[in-house]
């Protein structure tokens, strides 16, 4: 029976070693080795072999996993302002300025300023301010008259995902974008609040630029010539123009911008017109939409190409090898410090994989297997770790119970945490034995910042493939500044070591304060039989995420409660209805329901009764899902406490029958989060099958929950809304039925 155990190190012996491990020198050593070099996306083999080596050297089974990825490489770009006659009247710098105090600001190799997967192009024409670029923004525009049709659109960083503001003006006719960080984004630390801007002081430096994808990853992320399978080698190919732009576009500094925008004063409308969250920071201008009267000119020269990244892949082996935990961080940067993001997390995976090398050095060998993942092409779309999961989905399905990503360890010094319900419970209880550099616990100060607040997970790091293809329950953290903190130069040259010894965490010990946490918990999850996951916070996720989704109807419901007594296919009848409020369900007189649903009317003329009881049933699937989770729970504990105790007259056969009661806990837990793929996948981005979990489709970054029926609900699609309850509907009453055990 490989559950049967011989001689191992307790858990709390395990702690105590591993928390000895971090070194705040060493973790910096490791930073300074990845900062020290250029780590684009299939240009950095040597740091993914010295990557490979660190793992080997602590004993770790390592190997490299190369796939073949479509990509791009800046080769040239030009933005111009026009006068009459076509003069130049401002010439753009694109570059960020190289500083002594930041030596690797001042590197002959670094990156220049560009976007992943922005399309080629030289385009000339009006331009128009579209504040953040979300869909709202877009549509204020439309309503007072400004088409951004055959126009340069400059959108400020900060509403959502950069490739979705790209997606937004492709499809209204745009023909270029232009982003820029405005200082009124940056909190406090503004030299607006008189603060100097870095080198001298912590706000933002004017001429640093935001590079980034602009792949539509709330469709597919991944290499997008290959959606939904590997890109091996010789792998077929499709035409990648669904999941990136076909329009050009830039990042440009606020420096920059300056001349640009302020040449739109007074044109158009401004914030007095549209309102105050239209306005940015900057003194220079008044925030007016345009368009102008001159032009620009932009061009953007990149070279595309399919070319080798690399993943490195390190392994314990358990004594369970069929329940494996994952932990990944990406190694590829924009720049050439990057000592944010992701080296802070990369070199806390190298310290963590040094503390793992000494508990092995001291006998331990793993229940679980543990997985230790250094992805490559994160930046340009989660391409290292989505082609490895699209590659092992079938392991990764059967076998991965979860995934523990950490892309930024350390830009500040809060807690962010976002994860699956399943692991927020064992989160919290790793926060409160790991020590905060500045006293007491992680957890009092999370609580002290956000209520210990974990978020759901949306896009934008490398859990995606795993939460949102596979079903794997996922969580992401690490620690970052708010506005009050020395301003992180996201993406930019100087995201470096220098700012990161100045501002970003001198001591290094957040750092290792990650170091702990994270490998606290692995072993939490690899070192204790019956799996930590909580189905019942999960229920209660589900069922605060459906109390929004009654909300909502209760707003759309408000307008559109009842069908008008005039339609000609109403008959009399009593039905259930949702209330104005969205949450009850009251009695209300109309036709049968079951004629009408096979009446072709327009949506919405069939009227809330056409999804009552759809949402009847969900809310009793629910709201019995709380109670067979309590049961199962209540039963976990109760086998873990028998576990734990060894009573010195267990006869074996005892403790044959408890372990035959905890593998079968352990195998619904591992199932529990697959019941809530749907294998069609959601509508019109089939690649996200998780129905609770996903990137909004107009944010990105920022989740969705339910996010089928919410926007079936957002398009004032009945017939789609009843479709989604009902596929919710099903896969609650079968995460129910997995877990009702007596
Ligand atoms: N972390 C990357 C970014 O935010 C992810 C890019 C992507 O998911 O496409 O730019
Ligand atoms: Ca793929
Ligand atoms: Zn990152
Ligand atoms: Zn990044």
């Amino acid at each position: 029976l490989a559950r049967l155990r011989h001689f191992q190190m307790s858990l709390p012996d395990l702690e105590r070693a591993l928390f000895r491990v971090p070194d705040p020198n060493s973790i910096r050593e490791w930073s300074n080795y990845y900062t020290s070099g250029v780590h684009l996306a299939g240009t950095n083999l040597s740091q993914a072999q010295w990557t490979a080596d660190k793992f080997t050297e602590y004993g770790i089974k390592t190997e490299i996993v190369p796939y073949y990825t479509y990509l791009n490489y800046p080769k040239d770009h030009g933005l111009r302002l026009l006068g009459i006659n076509e003069t130049v009247k401002y010439e753009a710098s694109l570059e960020e300025d190289p500083l002594p105090e930041d030596p690797t600001s001042m590197r002959a190799d670094r990156v220049p300023t560009f976007h992943g997967y922005s399309a080629n192009g030289n385009v000339t024409g009006q331009y128009v301010y579209v504040n953040y670029g979300r869909q709202k923004d877009f549509d204020i525009l439309e309503q007072h008259g400004v088409s951004v049709t055959g126009r340069i659109v400059i959108a400020r960083y900060g509403g959502l995902f950069r490739g979705l503001i790209v997606k937004g003006a492709q499809e209204r006719g745009a023909v270029g974008v232009l982003m820029y960080t405005d200082p009124g984004d940056d909190g406090n630390v503004t030299i607006y609040n008189h603060y100097k801007s870095y080198p001298d002081g912590p706000a933002r430096n004017p001429s640093s630029v935001q590079r980034g994808s602009v792949q539509f990853l709330s469709v597919t992320p991944g290499d997008p010539t290959t959606p939904g399978w590997p890109s091996t080698q010789f792998a077929e190919r499709t035409d990648p123009y669904n999941s990136i732009p076909s329009i050009p576009s830039l990042p440009v500094s606020y420096r920059d911008m300056i001349p640009i925008l302020s040449e739109l004063n007074g044109m158009g409308f401004n914030p007095n017109d549209i309102g105050e969250d239209w306005r940015g920071g900057l003194r220079e201008f008044d925030y007016s939409s345009g368009p102008s009267t001159n032009s620009l000119n932009m061009f953007n020269l990149q070279e595309y190409k399919t070319t080798p990244i690399w993943n490195t892949i390190g392994r314990i082996d358990g004594i369970i090898k069929d329940e494996v935990v994952i932990i990944g961080n990406h190694r590829d940067a924009w720049v050439v410090g990057g000592a944010g993001d992701p080296n802070s997390g990369s070199a806390v995976l190298i310290e963590l994989a040094r503390a793992f090398g000494e508990l092995k050095k001291q006998g331990w060998k793993p229940l679980r297997s543990i997985i230790l993942a250094s992805w490559d092409g994160e930046e340009y779309g989660l391409l290292g770790s989505t082609e490895w999961g699209e590659d092992l989905a079938k392991f990764l399905g059967a076998k991965a119970m979860a995934y523990l990503n950490v892309d930024v360890a350390v830009s500040g010094p809060h807690l962010d945490v976002s994860a699956s319900p399943l692991l927020t419970t064992i989160f919290k209880d790793v926060a409160k034995r790991v020590a905060h550099p500045s006293g007491g616990y992680v957890y009092d100060h999370w609580f002290t910042d956000s209520n210990a607040h974990v978020g759901s997970l949306g896009s934008g790091s490398d859990y995606t493939v795993f939460l949102d293809h596979l079903g794997i329950p996922s969580i992401d953290f690490g620690f970052g500044g708010d506005s009050n903190d020395a301003v992180y130069h996201y993406h930019s040259n100087y995201d470096s070591s220098a700012w990161m010894n100045r501002y970003g965490d001198p001591s290094w010990e957040f750092h290792a304060t990650m170091v702990k946490i994270w490998g606290l918990l692995v072993l939490q999850l690899s070192e204790v039989e019956v799996i930590q996951f909580d189905v019942e916070e999960y229920a209660r996720s589900l069922v605060s995420y459906f109390r929004r989704i009654q909300e909502k109807i209760g707003e759309i419901a408000t307008d559109n409660a009842e069908p008008t007594s005039t339609s000609s296919w109403m008959d009399s009848g009593v039905y259930s209805c949702p209330d104005k409020d969205g949450s009850l369900i009251r009695e209300c007189t109309y036709i049968d329901r079951e004629a009408a649903a096979d009446v072709d009317l327009p949506d919405f003329e069939l009227g809330w009764w056409y999804i009552a009881s759809s949402l009847h049933n969900c809310t009793n699937a629910l709201e019995n899902l709380m109670k067979t989770a309590a049961k199962f729970e209540e039963k976990s504990s109760y086998v873990r406490a028998e576990y734990l105790t060894d009573y010195p007259w267990f006869k074996s056969y005892k403790k044959m029958r408890l372990y035959v009661q905890i593998q079968e806990l352990n195998s619904r837990y591992m199932k529990f989060e697959r019941k809530f793929l749907y294998a069609q996948g959601l509508d019109d981005r089939e690649w996200f099958k998780h129905i609770v979990f996903a990137p909004g489709i107009w944010t990105g970054y920022a989740g969705a929950t339910f996010p089928g029926l919410d926007e079936a609900l957002d398009a004032r699609d009945i017939r789609n809304t009843k479709k989604w309850l009902d596929i919710i509907t099903n896969a609650v009453n079968d995460a129910s039925a997995l877990i009702d055990i007596d």
